[in-house]
């Protein structure tokens, strides 16, 4: 018997909601499930419900004062001061009631995904809850609370002794991720987003590699402001298949935020449909050809949760369970039961057309800038790799 996916979802991730006009918004995930039921690609046999991660799994990475500040202030007694220190209680990680609870289970839902995976009960596991790449030790930041891809890594690293190739293709630098495992060359992070320049979080400049026995763990592609499928693309799968090569990992961690779409109302890149369908493919073929099929996927960010986070998301799904020949038109049905809530037209079909948005003047010399940043991050494997063979 072939070995299966599971998809980790309960409608409880909901409850990660700062508030209504916040553009996190785990309604987004709902769509997807719903989608994905829709056309008949998610069936029960495969949902598994997500559980809490414990105080101790948390610890694994956050400090426990800011455990303790994350559960007070999601019973209302932290003060503004106190809070502030925390990175609680701002404008992008504003205070909800029961927040601890909340963030707990989207890790939870990782370490779910985790367990499924590398017990050997599942080949791959999708937890779309997930993917809160910006949380630190000791702060929150960036929509994210508890990062549940770092405590995932480092739950991985103690209880099955794996080395983990993390993966993040959302249009922000995956920091939170990269510094907790800064100086480990157990974990190789790699990194693909929109230059921070004018973008938060500001980080993942070529140049940070890694520091101590990390260094040369660490890749980051910071491509340019409008950059298209293309380019985005060729980017990503020359860094990815010399990654792995280089790294073989044991299992294969992705963050797979899809903020870098042309109608994301938070980034500046152009891409469409098309690299949803393609960064999925790769990342499959990766973990059999290295990891014995071991893959966990997260979501990410993602902020047109009409458009295009359900259609990218369920793309991701239907890569992963061998279902990814479905194109075309999307069901009736699905768009009849959300466009009354949709402040938008909801697509009718799987993919964009090719006429999407009008071309981009600097196309060329974004394209040529990006294929650069690519030399520069490669730079050290290809060097190395010179070597051996001279
Ligand atoms: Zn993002």
């Amino acid at each position: 018997m072939s070995k299966n996916s599971v998809f980790i979802y309960s409608d409880a991730f909901q409850t990660y909601k700062f508030h209504d006009r916040h553009p996190f918004n785990q309604l987004r995930v709902k769509l997807t499930y719903d989608l994905l039921q829709t056309v008949g690609a998610l069936h029960d046999s495969q949902i598994v419900a997500p559980r809490l991660a414990t105080d101790e799994e948390l610890a694994l990475v956050h400090d426990m004062d800011y455990i303790e500040a994350v559960k007070k202030a999601g019973k209302g007694l932290l003060s503004e001061e106190i809070a502030i220190n925390y990175g609680l209680g701002t404008e992008d990680t504003p205070i909800f009631p029961n927040m601890h609870e909340a963030s707990a289970l989207l890790v939870g839902g990782t370490l779910t995904a985790v367990d499924y995976v590398l017990s050997g009960k599942a080949e791959h596991a999708l937890s779309l809850g997930g993917g809160l790449h910006h949380g630190f030790r000791g702060k929150a930041s960036g929509f994210c609370i508890y990062n549940d891809s770092s405590v995932a890594i480092k739950y991985m690293q103690e209880k099955y002794g794996v080395r983990v190739l993390y993966v993040d293709t959302d249009a922000h630098h995956g920091d939170g991720v990269q510094w907790t495992f800064y100086d480990d060359p157990n974990v190789c992070t790699f990194s693909i987003h929109e230059t921070g320049r004018y973008l938060f979080p500001g980080t993942g400049n070529v140049n940070e590699r890694g520091q101590g026995k990390g260094y040369g763990y660490s890749f980051n592609i910071p491509v340019d402001a409008f950059t298209e499928d293309e380019s985005w693309l060729s980017a990503y799968k020359d860094a990815l298949i010399e990654i792995a090569d280089f790294f073989r990992p044991d299992v294969i961690l992705t963050q797979n935020g899809v903020d870098a779409h042309y109608y994301d109302p938070l980034t500046h890149l152009c891409a469409t449909m098309r690299i949803y369908r393609e960064i999925p493919k790769l990342a499959h073929q990766i973990a059999h050809q290295y990891c014995n099929g071991r893959w966990i996927a997260v979501g990410g960010g993602g902020y047109d949760i009409w458009r295009v986070v359900p259609r990218a998301w369920a793309l991701l799904w239907l890569e992963m369970t061998e279902q990814s020949d479905i194109s075309g038109p999307l069901p009736k049905e699905w768009i009849a039961r959300w466009q009354q809530y949709a402040p938008v037209s909801l697509p009718l079909e799987w993919d964009d057309p090719d006429d999407l948005y009008p071309p981009i003047p600097r196309k060329a010399e974004i394209t040529e800038k990006n294929a650069q940043t690519v030399m520069k991050a490669l730079q050290p494997i290809r060097s190395n790799k010179q070597r051996l063979n001279l």
